[in-house]
């Protein structure tokens, strides 16, 4: 094999700035293992990692990376495996790390861990031919999925499934107004929202994502325009209810709007400020119309394991699946990223290794 390389963040730049470098993988300590990755995903959070949150300082140098898929070619010494993952075998990751011990961990509320980070933001993650993880964050790859729809798979899908269920606690029936049907997130919110029995109402960009929204399964979509017009088209789509829930994750653009769209009684839950992170808004909205507002991060490892039964119990038509917009190969990781931060594509951005 060619010479293992990564992306390093030496210092917070643009996107795009990562710089690629040789390295030598280290061996896994106990209780860890290493990949030889095959596929790795882009999320947001790569684009914060290279370019710096302010509040928010991060170790320097670290590798970006959040999601993988690959071989597991090492394994700590006296290293159990979870069910389903071998040796030499394919797996995918579970991109959170947490102290496995505090009280938070113990009840399964692993997001909530003092300790709590993401890989590629808090330790080296997948932005290279090699990653080291804890044995507890493998999964195994479901039905015939390539390496690059298990790496496309994890971070958005439970972020969903978790502000959905277990946030949101979406029943069936219930309306759901996402926004940015077309990026990863949206597009694995619009299937589960339909897959646990409620209509999605997608938002996007153009009329060539709203079709792809359609495929996905959204009951309604709107190609954006005015977003001061929104919600009345919301309320005209929900004979004048307006939406039980709002999936949020766009920020100070769009929260307005999303006050404005949801029913009396409605949730608005957010894992997310790409359009930027401090609004203003009328507080009477909250509380005349009994308003809640959610925010979530990531989600329990645990429910990684509830989608994966969902996806094996009928692999070959699963009730959902990562969309994935372009493959870059790693080599090309720089231009991945900006391909992702002017946010033209539908679904997921990810690199072959
Ligand atoms: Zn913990």
């Amino acid at each position: 094999m060619a010479q293992p390389f990564r992306f390093r963040v030496n210092q917070h730049g643009p996107a795009g700035s990562p710089v690629r470098e040789t390295f030598e993988p280290a061996a896994p300590k106990p209780g860890w293992v290493r990949l030889e990755l095959r596929a790795m995903a882009l999320n947001h959070l790569d684009l914060w990692t290279t370019v710096g949150l302010p509040g928010y300082p991060l170790p320097l140098p670290v590798t970006p990376g959040c999601d993988g898929a690959g071989v597991l070619d090492a394994v700590g010494e006296g290293t159990a495996l979870p069910p389903g993952v071998e040796a030499g075998g394919s797996v995918m990751i579970a991109p959170g790390l947490s102290c496995g011990l505090c009280p938070a961990c113990l009840r399964g509320d692993d997001m909530l861990c003092p300790t709590y980070g993401v890989l590629g933001h808090v330790a080296d993650g997948t932005a290279a031919t090699h990653v080291l993880v804890p044995a507890a964050n493998l999964l195994p790859i479901p039905g015939n999925w390539s390496f690059e729809q298990a790496a496309a798979f994890p971070l958005v899908f439970l972020t969903a499934w978790e502000m959905l269920v277990h946030k949101a606690r979406l029943c069936p029936g219930e309306t759901v107004l996402v926004w940015g049907g077309g990026s990863g997130v949206g597009s694995a919110a619009i299937q589960l929202v339909k897959a646990l029995g409620g209509s999605a109402i997608a938002v996007v960009g153009n009329d060539e994502k709203a079709m792809k929204c359609w495929d996905l399964g959204a009951e309604h979509v709107i190609v954006r325009g005015d977003l001061k017009a929104l919600p009345g088209k919301v309320r005209d789509l929900t004979g004048k209810r307006g939406v039980d829930v709002v999936f949020e994750h766009t920020g100070a653009l769009t929260w307005g709007a999303s006050l404005a769209a949801c029913a009396r009684g409605g949730r608005i839950v957010t894992c997310g400020a790409t359009t930027g992170r401090e609004t203003t808004f009328d507080l009477r909205a909250l509380f005349a119309k009994q308003l809640q507002v959610l925010g979530s991060y990531m989600g329990r490892r645990e429910h990684l394991w509830t989608l994966l039964s969902l996806v094996q119990k009928n692999p070959t038509n699963p009730p959902f699946r990562p969309v994935i917009d372009r493959v870059f190969d790693l080599g090309d990781y720089p231009e991945a990223q900006r391909h992702l931060e002017r946010g033209q594509g539908f679904g997921k951005v990810v690199c072959r290794v």
